[in-house]
């Protein structure tokens, strides 16, 4: 039987809204998120909540007000954080859902955030960059990690994932947040620099010094880029190594990237570890991953993400989403290019982002104003046709050795175009999918007629 999973709010979660996706599309597991505490709706023991490096958060109201602003969160929301935040919350919903949902034969798999978010609230947790500064506030939206390598927060954080795992059972792990920002965050891209990171770089084997200095030589170069570089390399249709040559084609930039995607799968590895530690083989782990146009920027080489987790499973959301996550990360590339060579227009810039990730072959607008608004695309955006290709580049990436869970959304698409992705997931021979938000009963047809 394939695996469909739906991840969405726990309180959308009632017994006949699974009923009727069990019988509509062949649900098998759900994946709640409560938008108050970030996470299923788990109460952690209070001695593992204290111990927390992030116990202490409500030590620091402006942060938290600025980080509840930035992302849009209500006044009583807990901000993103690794692991389970407190105060302890009251699980009695999750508890029902366990409940039901055992009752309904359909399992029900945790989700909590990682490392990705709470650098804001605790910048001495946060990334550095090459130059020994934290994210600036612009970059604030896309997630403040705090350090891959930092070993406290990455064992307390496995704790939480292990009583998590003994106590309620849960028949799979579904976690978020464990990677770098989009590049989107165009700050993001120049760490983490910090010591720990230094120490770990030099015990792998990396030049870090080098790499540091090529991130410096990177700031020069892209500061001298001029209207002249964008129109050739528009009009030659520069592929990206092209377009790195004209940054220097400095090999040590790639060994950074790489340094990153090493570290990131490292953390990964361990908190699966922790999890088998715990409960053995009982409840395999996944953590979001990026679409393949972006996800070596943020820290997941495929293939060295795959050792690192049990299943592969889609992001969602403006963040980590298949489709909203590259576009916006193209529309703040371009706005940002534009603003800083003399001359470039949102057209130049865009037709050489789109070279750079292989979008070119799609029917992309011109304008950012046409791909993005309210950091969602656009109607015009070939959404469908964007997920096709991710999901195949996806499926070519992987060795097959792990279940490959695509996401199939249903937002902004037609009828012809659930049908189309649904063939391209049938067609890649995945393991299932995953799926998100609320359904028509039409879309539900579409998407069981399609698989
Ligand atoms: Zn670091």
């Amino acid at each position: 039987m394939p695996i469909v999973a739906w991840f969405g709010s726990i309180d959308a979660m009632q017994p006949d809204m699974i009923r009727r996706l069990k019988d509509g599309i062949g649900l098998t597991a759900v994946i709640p998120d409560d938008y108050t505490p970030h996470h299923s709706g788990f109460r952690l023991p209070d001695d593992v909540l204290e111990r927390g490096p992030i116990a202490r958060w409500q030590d620091h109201p402006v942060r938290v007000e600025r980080h509840r602003k930035t992302i849009g969160l209500g006044p009583n929301a807990t901000p993103v954080f690794p692991g389970i935040a407190p105060p302890a919350y009251d699980d009695s919903k999750l508890l029902r859902l366990l409940d039901e949902a055992e009752k309904l034969g359909v399992e029900v798999w945790a989700h909590l955030g990682l490392w990705g978010y709470g650098g804001d609230i605790f910048p001495e947790l946060a990334l550095h960059d090459d130059q020994g500064n934290t994210i600036a506030e612009e970059y604030l939206y896309w997630g403040v990690p705090i350090c891959p390598n930092n070993v406290a927060v990455r064992d307390w954080t496995a704790e939480c994932l292990q009583y998590i795992a003994r106590h309620y059972g849960f028949k799979a792990m579904d976690v978020d947040h464990g990677h770098f920002p989009p590049p989107a965050s165009l700050a993001s891209l120049f760490g983490c620099c910090c010591p720990r990171c230094a120490a770990r770089a030099r015990d792998l084997g990396y030049d870090f010094p080098a790499m540091v200095a090529a991130l410096s030589d990177l700031r020069r170069r892209m500061s001298s880029l001029t209207l002249a570089h964008f129109k050739k390399a528009g009009g030659l249709a520069y592929n990206f190594f092209d377009f790195l040559s004209l940054l220097g084609h400095d090999t040590r930039l790639l060994d950074w990237f790489r340094f990153r995607s090493q570290v990131v799968a490292e953390h990964m590895a361990a908190l699966t570890q922790a999890v088998h530690a715990a409960v053995g083989d009982a409840c395999p782990v996944d953590s979001h991953l990026f679409p393949p146009a972006i996800a070596f920027l943020s820290g997941q080489d495929f293939p060295t993400w795959e050792g690192a987790v049990d299943r592969l499973t889609p992001g969602w959301g403006p963040v980590v989403g298949w489709v909203e996550s590259q576009v916006n990360s193209f529309a703040v590339w371009a706005r940002k290019l534009c603003a800083y060579v003399d001359g470039l227009d949102e057209r130049t810039a865009l037709t050489v982002i789109y070279r750079l990730f292989g979008y070119d072959q799609l029917p992309m607008p011109h304008t950012v104003a046409e791909l993005v608004q309210d950091r969602m695309p656009v109607p015009g955006v070939p959404v469908a046709a964007i997920l096709a290709l991710e999901i195949e580049k996806a499926a070519a990436r992987f060795s097959g050795a792990k279940p490959f869970l695509p996401p199939f959304r249903v937002q902004n698409l037609t009828l012809d175009e659930l049908a189309q992705v649904g063939a391209v997931i049938k067609s890649v021979g995945a393991a299932g999918f995953v799926t998100g938000g609320n359904f028509s009963d039409d879309q539900l047809t579409a998407m069981r007629t399609a698989l």
